[in-house]
């Protein structure tokens, strides 16, 4: 058993417009089945969510924010652009993004783009995946799946991976409920995050610095799903959320 994760060299640096499915399809030959994983960063510059910081003008709750954390009032107005429920504040800002994903800064990146500039996530990270993913399948007449990455921290240990934000055609999780173990078991409760998985491993290509390598082909594996599929999926229900609920009894503690 085995699969392939091929980088797709000479891709520009990206401004906002630029086509990226036909940038892609000129330097790589897609084939049925292939996963196309795609760094949120150049997603974001080309959709043209490229924001300069001195232009930002902080709102009542970002200049309260920044005099309780003595952060810049003009970033945390970009973090609270893309926010819906702020969880905490310091030291850092964990948010949910209004797209429902879970992550620090909403994703807001100052890394990879010009000095004094901000890149937002796409508001909607499915919608581009599936822009993204119906343009590569006119272009190469393939049937394919889509995933677009950030990277993100884990909770309770230090080190980022890359983790999905938005997919087209892919299921996020696969079910081994009902499936048996080795010695015959029923599995109960595993669910395999492949989507999650699939950007780990495109990540391990892209690096996080000046390679680059904004675009990872996955080529071998079968996640491939007809019909509507969406990274909501992933999100645990808020009943079922503990750490969610843990963090709101936090706060109000303080
Ligand atoms: P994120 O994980 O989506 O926040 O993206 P990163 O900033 O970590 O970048 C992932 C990869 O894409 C790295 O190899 C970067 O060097 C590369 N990258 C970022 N922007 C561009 C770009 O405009 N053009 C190219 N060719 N690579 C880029
Ligand atoms: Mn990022
Ligand atoms: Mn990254």
């Amino acid at each position: 058993m085995k699969f392939e994760a091929i980088a797709v060299e000479n891709i520009p640096l990206i401004h906002k417009g630029d086509d990226l499915p036909s940038l892609i399809c000129e330097r790589i030959e897609l084939q049925d089945r292939d996963i196309v994983i795609i760094a949120s960063t150049i997603v974001a510059k080309a959709e043209g969510e490229i924001f300069r910081l001195e232009d930002i003008t902080p709102g009542k709750q970002a200049l309260e924010i920044a005099s309780r954390t003595g952060k810049d009032a003009r970033f945390i107005q970009a973090v609270l652009a893309r926010s819906g429920e702020v969880f905490v504040e310091a030291p850092f800002m964990l948010v949910t993004t209004l797209a429902g994903h879970t992550c620090v800064n909403a994703g807001v990146d100052e890394s990879n783009i010009e000095h004094g500039f901000l890149l937002y996530p796409s508001e909607n990270p499915d919608a581009s995946a599936s822009k993204l993913g119906e343009q590569f399948e006119r272009l190469s007449g393939k049937e394919l799946s889509v995933i677009i990455t950030d990277t993100n921290g884990r909770a309770f240990k230090i080190g980022q991976t890359g983790v999905a934000i938005g997919i087209y055609k892919i299921k996020p999780i696969k079910r081994w409920i009902g499936e048996k173990d080795l010695f015959g078991k029923i599995l109960e409760i595993t669910e395999e995050a492949v989507a999650d998985e699939l950007a780990g491993a495109a990540n391990l290509l892209m690096g996080e610095g000046a390679d680059g390598i904004p675009v990872v082909i996955i080529r071998g594996l079968d996640y491939y799903c007809e019909g509507n599929t969406s990274i909501n999926e992933i999100y645990r229900s808020e009943d079922m959320d503990i750490i969610k609920k843990g963090l709101r009894c936090l706060q109000k503690n303080i």
